[in-house]
């Protein structure tokens, strides 16, 4: 079969498993070239399937050489049509690279919200992963979630108050159009502190630390974003930002929590990067190829391992830690800088639906970095074509 690429919006709905494994491959390469970095040696990654949690997992396998145990939800093959998702292959190969290296490369796949995956996750630590993790890093993102008490929540990527319009970008037609969204209600925003704030984070380190498994000195990251004014309306100032506003709250209890082993929980306020979760927030696109152009012209574009990578070696385990007044770690400054927005906005202001795909902006890179994710376009040593038997023998 010939991997082909199918979408629907903003929304890859095929998958190149070997395209995946040349960018897994690549991201690895990245960081095997940069200085290695005393951090984690056993790391816990809930979301390490792709983007920000698969860079992290990567960073701390082939930065500081750890052992890790990635939590994610996602799909394996079931046929032609339907041969399951990039992370499905990201954690495949990623497990291969790892092993190759001598590390311990251990995928959980299915809820991560969940009491059962805690518990299997606990067991594992205990009798396979030598009993304690230094690092637990929780990087997901979901549109929702079962608690405790079986009630499922769902998030939203609304604003709040007002409805809000503004040009976004589809990357199936590729057109610019005008987008509005409504303002979420009351019952959508706590649905989104339910999803995607820090209390699944809070139940994971409850029951590591009852169960004995956290080192001293553990720590515990959560990624947040922030942004600059130009995007609050849809994002800080709405659901996903209040729910990550609740994160702050939850990284004080879990600090406090752990005190008797000096452990510490930090929100990572990270940069705005291409994932499956962030193309399809509204009207971020149109900020995002503007961002990009102004970044790549200063030589300070990232990608999302590059980005993780300098804030562990630099931040979290290093000695240039940029910690903001309310505790958070800021490796956004260098997308939050004022000289930099100053330009994205000003090079924003020109964007238009009929020349947004020049090379004035950085839209081309912005498609590019898109399809990576799901293993088109990636560059390297690409398959694709392969006998759908092939994927059936891969194991996670
Ligand atoms: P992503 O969609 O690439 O990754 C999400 C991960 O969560 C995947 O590994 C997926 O398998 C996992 N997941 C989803 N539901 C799950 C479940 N029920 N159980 C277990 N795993 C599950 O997302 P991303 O953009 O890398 O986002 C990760 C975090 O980074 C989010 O908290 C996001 O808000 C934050 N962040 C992202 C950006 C950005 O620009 N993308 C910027 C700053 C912060």
């Amino acid at each position: 079969m010939k991997a082909q690429l199918t979408m629907k919006g903003n929304v890859a709905r095929s998958v190149n498993p070997y395209g995946c494994r040349q960018e897994v491959l690549n991201e690895i390469n990245y960081v095997k070239a940069q200085p290695k970095f005393e951090g984690a040696k056993k790391a816990l990654i809930i979301g390490g399937s792709s983007s920000y949690g698969l860079s992290s997992r990567i960073a701390c396998a082939f930065g500081s050489g750890a052992d890790t145990i990635c939590v994610s939800f996602e799909r394996g093959p079931k046929e032609e049509s339907n041969i399951g998702t990039a992370g499905w292959y990201n954690n495949i190969f990623f497990r291969e690279f790892a092993e190759k290296e001598g590390l311990i490369a251990k995928n959980f796949v299915g809820d991560g919200f969940s009491l059962e995956m805690k518990e299997n996750v606990i067991r594992y630590i205990k009798e396979s992963f030598g009993g304690k993790i230094d690092l637990l890093v929780y990087s997901l993102a979901s549109g929702k979630r079962v608690d405790k008490d079986g009630k499922t929540w769902f998030s939203s990527l609304n604003p709040i108050g007002q409805d809000v319009s503004g040009e976004s970008i589809n990357l199936e037609t590729e057109e610019m159009y005008i987008q509005t969204v409504k303002a979420a209600t009351p019952e959508e925003v706590e649905g989104t502190i339910k999803v995607m704030g820090g209390e699944d984070w809070e139940w994971w380190i409850e029951l590591l630390r009852e169960a004995g498994v956290l080192a001293d000195n553990f720590k515990t990251v959560l990624y947040s974003y922030i942004g600059p004014k130009m995007t609050h309306a849809f994002y800080h100032d709405g659901a996903l930002g209040k729910a990550k506003d609740q994160t702050e709250e939850s990284a004080a209890r879990i600090t406090e929590s752990l005190k008797s082993i000096h452990a510490k929980a930090t929100i990572v306020v990270a940069k705005a990067v291409t994932t499956k979760a962030s193309v399809v927030i509204p009207i971020l696109p149109k900020y995002l190829i503007a961002l990009y152009k102004i970044m790549e012209e200063e030589g300070t574009h990232e990608t999302p391992v590059m980005h993780i990578y300098r804030t562990f070696r630099d931040m979290l385990y290093g000695n240039e830690p940029n910690y903001d007044e309310k505790g958070r770690l800021r490796p956004d400054s260098l997308e939050q800088n004022a000289e930099t927005q100053r330009k994205v906005t000003e090079l924003f202001n020109k964007i238009t639906a009929e020349n947004f795909k020049e090379d004035f902006t950085a839209y081309k890179l912005f498609k590019k970095e898109f399809l990576n994710l799901n293993g088109f376009e990636v560059e390297g040593n690409t398959i694709d074509e392969f006998p759908f038997e092939e994927l059936l023998k891969l194991e996670p």
